[in-house]
């Protein structure tokens, strides 16, 4: 007799068209484009016909647009499908389910920086078993021979697991799943291990980095001895100046990764540091207008939007993830086919200065080419719009703060920014081990 475990992974349960794609794994960055687009096409064509036989909430909303799985013809029809939004997931936990309640293993939560009810995102063995075993080697060059430190939340999010579950099973490596500041794991701790163990592989937030480096430091742990070959940052924006910091303090390539517990992972970057190449056999993206949600161009910036390709007893179609951001319809000049993604932030962290949105991150990148400011800082803003711009930041190991300072300070983002600021310098502002809050509003 198979136990319950055996019989919710056992490949004869999986979508029969699935067999074609993963033996092994299944690589979407080596996949001529051709077979990556037909698979797509397959997987969405499953995926909503599950949603509308399967899933009440789906075959409503489908119903109320006029739109059946036959209409899904092709992956450029996918505009034809209703949008889901965060609201109606914070409704009740279940919504999505078009399986049976007693399938679903595993389920995470995302409360947002926003505050507001959780977001649950649940997964069947099946589907989670697929996420482990798609993977993108070019992507995320990870083999048997690295020791990857996961230095994610293992709690609540999907944020640690899902790597952890990709690098372990997926690319055959080593983890330690060092967490990030959860009940076992400080970041004294974290650097003891590194000293012990050399990681080749880590993936962090920028914020938590920075808290490493420093509890590193206090070790005298020379970060840049370890064997390190790539940083991932995920978690929290970062702009590439900030990037440009921990590349020096870790001595290693740092690239960006971006996902969502609702989706696991979207895109990552490759050795160009240009844009996300999107996990093309996760996800589609689409770029709408936030206000009419009509689709955009490529080059054109609006709402990224997300549908899930291995989600077929938990659909997640055309997601408003309240994120900004923009294809680039360039060539890489990596050779990677998969499209790429510009991030601007996100809709709610935009900060309004003489009545125009600025993304913290674009401001962020001035601020840390300022040699003079530290690691830490603050956009203090109010909610609507704002005539000036209030740094509150720590200067730089071996700058002495004063108004001399504050004023030139002010004087440099202004000239490269193109927004009035004044600054506040501080000793020490508080370490989070949370997501770190770039913008606060007093
Ligand atoms: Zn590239």
């Amino acid at each position: 007799m198979t136990s319950r475990f055996e019989n919710r992974i056992r490949e004869e349960t999986l979508p029969p068209f699935l067999k074609r794609y993963f033996s092994q794994s299944f690589c979407p960055d080596e996949m001529p484009p051709a077979k990556l687009a037909e698979f797509q096409k397959e997987a969405l064509q499953e995926v909503v016909s599950r949603a509308y036989n399967n899933s009440p909430f789906y075959r409503q909303k489908m119903i109320q647009k006029g739109v059946k799985p036959e209409d899904i013809k092709n992956v450029s029809d996918l505009a034809k499908l209703p949008f889901t939004t965060k609201d109606e997931l914070r409704r009740d936990p279940w919504t999505l389910l078009a399986c049976d309640k007693e399938d679903v293993s595993l389920i995470h939560v995302s409360t947002g920086t926003t505050g507001g009810k959780p977001i649950y995102t649940m997964h069947t063995w099946k589907e989670y078993y697929l996420h482990h075993r798609i993977i993108y080697p070019r992507l995320y060059p990870v083999t048997q021979d690295d020791i990857c430190f996961v230095a994610l939340p293992y709690e609540m999010s999907s944020a640690g697991l899902s790597l952890h579950n990709k690098f372990m099973t997926g690319h055959q490596a080593a983890v330690v799943p060092v967490g990030k500041g959860g009940a076992y794991s400080t970041p004294e701790k974290t650097v003891k291990l590194m000293a012990d163990l050399k990681p080749t592989i880590i993936t962090t937030s920028p914020s938590y980095a920075i808290t490493l480096a420093e509890a590193a430091a206090e070790i005298s742990l020379d970060l840049t001895s370890l064997p390190l070959k790539k940083m991932w940052l995920a978690g929290e924006g970062c702009s590439p100046a900030f990037r440009k910091r921990l590349e020096k303090i870790w001595g290693t390539s740092v690239r960006f990764s971006f996902g969502t517990t609702e989706s696991s992972i979207i895109g990552v970057e490759c050795e160009a540091q240009n844009g996300y190449h999107l996990a093309l056999g996760n996800v589609l993206v689409e770029v709408v207008d936030p206000r009419t949600g009509k689709v955009l161009e490529p080059g054109e910036t609006g709402e990224i939007v997300l549908t899930c390709l291995l989600r077929f007893d938990i659909p997640l179609l055309r997601y408003r993830t309240q994120d900004i951001g923009c294809f680039d319809p360039k060539p890489c000049s990596c050779g990677l086919h998969l499209q790429r993604l510009h991030l601007r932030g996100r809709m709610v962290d935009q900060i309004i200065l003489k009545g125009k949105g600025y993304s913290p991150y674009y401001l962020e990148n001035f601020l840390m080419q300022l040699p003079e400011v530290g690691n830490w800082y603050q956009f203090v803003v109010k909610p609507g719009n704002n005539e000036k711009l209030k740094i509150r930041c720590e200067v730089a190991a071996g700058v002495g703060p004063s108004s001399e300072l504050a004023a030139k300070l002010a004087a440099g983002m202004e000239t490269s920014a193109g927004v009035p600021c004044e600054f506040e310098l501080v000793e020490k502002l508080q370490r989070t081990n949370q997501k770190a809050v770039r913008v606060v509003h007093e």
